[in-house]
């Protein structure tokens, strides 16, 4: 009998084929009587779903359950990689909910950021996004900053009614979620019901009075983001944990910088001047001379210029030209999910190298 398998999740034809398409299942997973496809599985064990297109059959069954119901959605970012966590998709994915945006991770920028400027750039940020946000907070969910005075906005602006917390992979959604948890209740270990009935994905329901919840919704994996391209202990070294201390290097025109082997810059034309550069404190940053920077990157890559290792270098797509012309005013030249470099404000040139997919950019400076 050729019976039909379908995952018991979103009800799609099982198949083993093309990891690519609906209803993949590796092989040998096919033997258990309830299968889920590879999709339903991160979902239900990670609370992951995988690239969301706002073409996605599923993802649509998904949120359809927000957009019937009123609520306000917060949407948690990563201060350290805004470009790679923000969902510019927002207001197409949840509908006309109210929407407020929350910069986590703050704890990652030097002290002295100035909080007022950063809500302020953050607010403008979203708005150059084509994202209405009613109001903007700044948290460190690790160490609890900030969340007091976030408790009180979601309970003004959610006016009673259920709170829906929206986020990519990594933003910390889920440190944010406990945190928030033990705020509002004062108790540590809440029980959180995960539902998954028949045919229709859900989500994580956390009660927060009688008649409301707040719903932990499945963090949404963006695949330009770098850290899916990097091996686990790169994404260490990659990814600040501390304070990350800005390194300033006073460069020439016809110098170039080494982030790791996994971006570069050449600073091409312009007068002498200051790049302060921001990343993870562990990533180590190489100066050299632009002539020899291609026979450099040749024979020390994965060595000397490293991250990337050998589990990344496998996996890791080529380094990509993007050429920029910046002017008058503060800006930063930013490689998602890695890090920026300020640069303040002359005439010049610069050739910026990064792994293929990551989407390079110029942003007016975030400090
Ligand atoms: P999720 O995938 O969005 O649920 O994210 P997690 O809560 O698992 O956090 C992802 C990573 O970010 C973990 O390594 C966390 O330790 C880290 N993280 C979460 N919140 C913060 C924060 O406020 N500051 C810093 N520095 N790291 C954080």
């Amino acid at each position: 009998i050729n019976e039909e398998l379908v995952c018991l999740g979103c009800g799609t034809q099982i198949q083993s084929e093309d990891p690519d398409k609906a209803g993949y299942t590796p092989k040998s997973t096919l033997a258990k009587k309830d299968i889920l496809c590879k999709r339903c599985f991160r979902l239900k064990h990670y609370n992951e779903i995988q690239d969301v297109d706002i073409t996605d059959d599923d993802f649509l069954k998904m949120v359809s359950n927000i957009q019937n119901k009123k609520g306000l959605v917060v949407h948690l970012i990563d201060i350290f990689d805004v470009s790679g966590s923000l969902l510019t998709n927002l207001p197409r994915i949840v509908g006309d909910h109210p929407i407020l945006l929350v910069g986590n991770k703050k704890d990652l920028l030097p002290k002295s950021t100035s909080e007022r400027q950063l809500i302020h750039w953050l607010r403008r940020s979203a708005k150059e996004y084509g994202l209405k946000v009613i109001d903007v907070a700044l948290i460190s969910s690790i160490k609890g900053h900030g969340m007091k005075d976030l408790s009180l906005m979601i309970e003004k602006y959610r006016k009673g009614r259920d709170v829906f917390i929206v986020g990519t992979t990594n933003v910390g959604k889920s440190t944010f979620i406990n945190r928030l948890i033990k705020e509002s209740t004062g108790e540590n270990d809440v029980i959180t019901t995960s539902y998954f009935p028949g045919t229709t994905l859900g989500f994580i329901e956390i009660p927060l009075d009688e008649k409301s919840y707040m719903i932990d919704t499945p963090g949404i994996v963006n695949r330009k983001q770098l850290s899916h391209y990097v091996s686990d202990n790169d994404l260490k070294m990659i990814h600040p944990i501390k304070e990350i201390k800005p390194r300033v290097y006073q460069l020439n025109a016809e110098q170039t910088l080494f982030f790791g082997g996994l971006a570069r810059i050449d600073f091409i034309k312009g007068n002498r001047q200051s790049f302060v550069c921001y990343f993870s404190n562990r990533l180590p940053i190489h100066r050299t001379k632009l002539a020899k920077a291609d026979e450099l990157y040749k024979n020390h890559l994965g060595k000397m210029l490293s991250p990337p290792d050998e589990i990344t270098l496998a996996m890791l797509p080529p380094l990509v030209k993007h050429s920029f012309r910046l002017g008058a005013g503060k800006s930063d030249i930013v490689f998602p999910g890695l890090g920026w470099i300020t640069v303040a404000g002359e005439r010049i040139t610069v050739d910026v190298y990064a792994p293929k997919g990551i989407a390079v950019g110029i942003r007016d400076a975030l400090i």
